[in-house]
């Protein structure tokens, strides 16, 4: 049996012609470097995981489920501890109860943050969800009504620290910054973890006392280290991004130092009851296995942002970041020129999604956005942005952003779906 004509002939029953098929794989024998040096980090990952597991004795016994008030769940204290162990922190919150990166983030930041200090976001705007948190737009409940103002200093044209704009911000009652790895839906460039050690380092040095939080979504396990390891007094994600690897049904993380960590656990209970309370209610298996997984589901998911970035950059596409720069996240933005194109991109995706795959997306008016939004996902988890989904607004350059992929193999026939789609169309080649 010839196995590589078997593949194509696999490929064609599920929709993808010749040319097309054949484009990828010229693009893929072109990344086979790349590729290897992200197994690389895949394993090295693996094993610092693997690692922290063996340290803190995970056992059977730990996927126990828990309810009420879940004292004494030392499956989840020791999940938490494998999480600051493989982060390299002094402590850790993992739990379901906080439900998406959102709130992980409000948390750390209302924990930490007391009326009349001030919050400072070094490199430009934060995410969009942020902006009703810290009250940059207005909102009920935000911080500024808590009496907490926010500074920003912009990064330079070239995507680089624009340290005297952040020193001028730097005052007396500037109490936290808030350090956005991943460039999110912006154009910016996704920081390193170096580099966000770098500017922790700049902050440090102009008020020692600075609490310096992350936004790490996105980011983990796409390095062999975290902006934990560079001085982060916390770092910050979701567990239906990378570190849930898939299998996580929710819930958030906060990693960090003790004192962070301890007024977060505070603010996400209660006083006087902290991290002692939150049952783990049957979510440990996955959030242990996923964890587990995390790594090499990272790594999958980012070989399809580079094939992506590799195969449209071929046929005249502008895509964020090139598919030559080295990788801190894992989301990739092509500019599809069109909002034909757009829709049939997404088409594509959502065709080659194991759920709901014979739906097509549609744009719609989505609550909280000026332009019509199209979305394809096919998720076993709602939302989840590890398992392969794109979205983008219909405007000018009609960019599509896109991520995930538990495995390497569905995101590279998404991807090549995406390409059919707008190869049937006539939108290309
Ligand atoms: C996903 C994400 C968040 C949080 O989003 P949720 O949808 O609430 O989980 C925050 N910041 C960045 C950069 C993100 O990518």
């Amino acid at each position: 049996m010839n196995l590589e004509k078997e593949l194509q002939l696999m490929y064609g029953d599920c929709g993808i012609s010749e040319p097309v098929l054949r484009l990828g794989e010229e693009v893929l024998a072109e990344l086979a470097p790349r590729f290897e040096k992200m197994d690389q980090i895949a394993e090295y990952n693996q094993l610092k995981v693997l690692q922290a597991m063996h340290r803190n004795h995970v056992s059977e016994m730990h996927f126990q489920a828990t309810t009420g008030y879940g004292y004494n769940d030392s499956g989840r204290d020791t999940l938490e501890r494998v999480y600051a162990d493989t982060f390299h922190t002094e402590d850790a919150l993992v739990r379901s109860q906080i439900t998406c990166g959102t709130h992980a983030l409000n948390l750390a930041l209302s924990a930490n943050l007391r009326p009349g200090d001030e919050l400072l976001s070094p490199v430009g705007k934060p995410y969009d969800t942020l902006e009703e948190v810290i009250g940059i737009r207005e909102s009920v409940g935000s911080l500024a009504e808590y009496g907490i103002t926010y500074a920003q200093a912009d990064l330079l044209e070239d995507g680089s620290f624009d340290y005297e704009a952040i020193r001028k911000q730097i005052k007396p009652n500037t109490r936290m910054a808030t350090i956005q790895r991943s460039k999110g839906y912006a154009s910016r460039p996704t920081l390193s973890p170096a580099q966000i050690g770098e500017l922790i380092a700049f902050l440090k040095s102009c008020k020692p006392d600075i609490i310096c939080m992350v936004d790490n979504c996105y980011g983990e396990f796409v390095d062999i280290k975290e902006p934990s390891d560079y001085g982060a007094d916390m770092i910050v994600g979701s567990l239906i991004k990378n570190p849930g690897g898939g299998l996580a049904p929710a819930g958030g993380y906060i990693c960090g130092t003790a004192e962070c960590v301890d007024r977060v656990a505070r603010r996400l209970t209660s006083p006087g009851l902290g991290r002692e309370v939150g049952a783990n209610l049957g979510t440990n298996p996955a959030f242990y296995q996923g964890f587990f997984m995390a790594p090499t589901v990272t790594a999958g998911a980012e070989k399809g942002a580079v094939f992506a970035a590799k195969l449209y950059e071929r046929l005249g596409f502008r895509v964020h970041p090139t598919g030559d720069t080295e990788r801190f996240d894992i989301i990739q933005a092509i500019d599809l020129k069109t909002p034909e194109a757009l829709c049939a991109f997404c088409a594509g995706i959502q065709q080659a999604a194991p759920v709901d795959s014979y739906v097509t997306p549609e744009p719609w008016a989505m609550p909280g956005y000026d332009d019509e939004v199209i979305m394809a996902a096919g998720a076993f988890v709602q939302g989840s942005s590890i398992e392969l989904s794109a979205d983008g607004p219909l405007r000018p350059p009609y960019t599509v952003f896109f991520q995930g992929g538990i495995t390497w193999h569905h995101a590279k026939y998404g991807i090549l779906m995406s390409l059919q789609k707008l190869v049937d169309a006539g939108l290309t080649i």
